[in-house]
This record gives structure tokens, C-alpha cells and sequence, in this order.
């Protein structure tokens, strides 16, 4: 550490430049990196990694500022920080994270981001930024080995796999139909690596509570959680998280790339940075109603392990997943 450095007051511009902040919560203290250009979300996102406060169970408190904190899009460039000053963190941590979800209110609806916004968002260099700096902070624990010449399917949890919305005395009752048949089917071609937006806790919870992490007929091979998405800025939209497929990409380059990886989630949005990898799918909602016709899985079982054979699965419009006839496929690759 330079001597001069802890006298000089952080002030704006500073856009690459690491900012180091303290912040207090509980009677501790805590500190903090951060880069000029990282949003407010992201400052909440370390904070959360530090105290398992939840960002949206946050409120920052800092002399004069507290207004601008209350907007996850602003700049940590755009604000007046001090390093003689410290800033204060309130907020719980989830204890009941079940009925936390249960309670939560509706998450915002899909939305479409138009093909050219989409190419925008993936080309940006701040993205990149965000996504070379997600690949150096975040930790991915793998659960099993990854394997050689395997594809890899990307899981997301809440109305993909799981109807968190519903209650039910057992929370087998709002398990999508055919979960484990299709991790059965999935895994002979597959790695499988589920990421959910929500906290690594509940991401533990929710797997073993379905039997999905004791499964004898498949591995998982990894759990990520919302600390591995990144904030992007949409000119249409505004703000919103996603789930860089890049990360695991960079952490695995000798067995996933953007030609052999597969995302299913019930939001669009989430595949932004890899628009050519991600399927949408139909979203499992009202699970007492649903649980005897939903053959969604059964149907994704079948074009996983069609196209599975292809070197290249990238090249697929997933949007038209369901009319996929693998014959008429060669057939035209040939011509
Ligand atoms: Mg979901």
C-alpha cells in the first residue's frame, strides 16, 4: 500500500481505479473492493458475500448519499466517498428462507430484449469487464468432476425445476414431473450445473430437499448462485441480472465452450450474454393444478439427447426447439 493512499479522499472520476470501502453492520466491520464503473448492485452483491444479507434485504446508510444508494444502476464513480468515512449496512438475514420466497413479491415478468439490444449488451466492453472480474471473484466448488467429451446443461431452479410459489406440506408436491427421470436421461450426455438467482443456501436446500444432490442414477457437477450473475444495462429495460455462461466457461475451458453448453430458464432475459445458448422454458407454476399434465421435461429429454450428437449446438435456434426434426437438420447441413 502506497502511504499517501489512505489519505486521499476517493472522490469522482474514477472509473478503473479500486475503490476500498468500509462498511459496518451488526457491530462489525467490514471492507470492501470495488471498481468505479461496478453499480450499486454490485457493491450490495460483495456486501451480501461478506454478511449473507441478501441485497434487496440491504439499506446503505452514508452521509449526504443516501438517496443516490437506494438505486442499484448508480455509479460507485458517481458518488462522493470518502475513505475516512464509513458506510452502514441494515439489514437481516434470511433465517426462514422458505417462507422468505414464498413471501416475496411476484419478480418482475419476463420481457423481450429485442435481437440487436441483445448482440449490444453481450458486445459491450463494460459487460466483459463485469464478466472477467465475475470470473476472478467468484469460486465455483465442483461437486463431481467434470467429464471429458460431455456436453454441459445449465439448470436454473424456480419455475424451471421447482414451483416455489405454491405451498405444499412436502415440497416434493412442487417438484416439476419428471424431474429425475430427465437428470437420468440428461446425464448420459450431459454435465449438469444448476444455477439459481437466489442465495447458495437455498440453492443446497432446495437440491437436497428433492433428492436431486443424492440421486444415485446422476452427479451434479456444480451449484452456482446470484453471486455469480452480473448487472447489465439495457437501453429499453434498464437494469437487470443475467447468468454470463462465459464464467463457467473460463473456469472450465478444457470441457465447456459456447459450442457444447445448453441453458434452460423460464426467463429470457437471463441468457443475454449468450443469447445462442439459452432455451426458455415453459414455466411450471401452480403446481397442484399442473403436476399430472406437465410433460415439459419429457419433451426437453428428447431434443437434449437428439442434438447431443452435434458438435456444435450453438448453431440451433432453441426458440424453435420444438419443432427440431433431426433428420430434416442433416439433411439440410448436407446441402
Ligand atoms: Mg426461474
Amino acid at each position: 500500500m502506497a502511504a499517501g493512499a489512505s489519505s486521499s479522499s476517493l472522490t469522482s472520476p474514477l472509473t478503473e481505479e479500486e475503490i476500498t470501502l468500509t462498511v459496518k453492520w451488526s457491530g462489525k466491520e467490514y471492507t470492501v473492493r470495488l471498481c468505479g464503473d461496478d453499480s450499486v448492485g454490485e457493491l450490495k452483491r460483495r456486501i451480501c458475500q461478506l454478511t449473507t444479507v441478501l441485497p434487496k434485504r440491504q439499506k446503505l446508510l452514508y452521509p449526504k448519499i443516501g438517496s443516490k444508494l437506494a438505486d442499484d444502476s448508480t455509479l460507485i464513480s458517481t458518488l462522493p466517498l470518502k475513505s475516512s468515512l464509513k458506510m452502514t449496512m441494515i439489514g437481516t438475514v434470511e433465517d426462514d428462507i422458505i417462507v422468505d420466497e414464498i413471501d416475496a413479491p411476484d419478480i418482475v415478468d419476463d420481457f423481450e430484449i429485442g435481437q440487436e439490444e441483445a448482440v449490444d449488451i453481450k458486445d459491450k466492453d463494460v459487460n466483459k469487464q463485469k464478466l472477467r472480474r465475475r470470473v476472478d471473484q467468484y469460486k465455483i466448488e465442483l461437486k463431481n468432476p467434470c467429464r471429458k467429451g460431455k456436453k454441459l446443461l445449465v439448470l436454473d431452479i424456480d419455475y424451471t425445476l421447482f414451483d416455489h410459489r405454491s405451498t405444499a406440506e412436502n415440497p416434493l408436491q412442487l417438484m416439476r414431473p419428471y424431474l429425475h427421470q430427465f437428470l437420468t436421461a440428461a446425464y448420459a450426455e450431459y454435465d449438469i450445473i444448476i444455477w439459481s438467482a437466489t442465495s447458495m443456501k437455498w440453492v443446497e436446500l432446495k437440491m437436497e430437499q428433492l433428492g436431486v444432490l443424492s440421486n444415485p442414477n446422476y452427479k451434479i457437477t456444480a451449484l452456482l448462485d446470484h453471486l455469480a450473475m452480473i448487472t447489465v444495462q439495457s437501453d429499453s429495460r434498464g437494469i437487470f441480472d443475467c447468468k454470463p455462461l462465459g464464467l463457467i466457461w473460463a473456469r472450465f475451458p478444457e470441457f465447456y465452450s459456447s459450442k457444447n453448453t445448453i441453458m434452460f430458464d423460464d426467463l429470457r432475459r437471463n441468457f443475454v450474454m449468450n443469447p445462442q445458448n439459452g432455451l426458455t422454458i415453459r414455466p411450471f407454476r401452480k403446481a397442484h393444478a399442473n403436476r399430472d399434465s406437465d410433460r415439459e421435461l419429457v419433451k426437453l429429454t428428447q431434443y437434449l439427447l437428439a442434438i447431443a450428437e452435434l458438435d456444435d449446438i450453438s448453431i440451433l435456434d432453441h426458440n424453435k426447439w420444438e419443432s427440431y426434426d433431426e433428420s430434416n437438420f442433416k439433411r439440410r447441413r448436407q446441402t
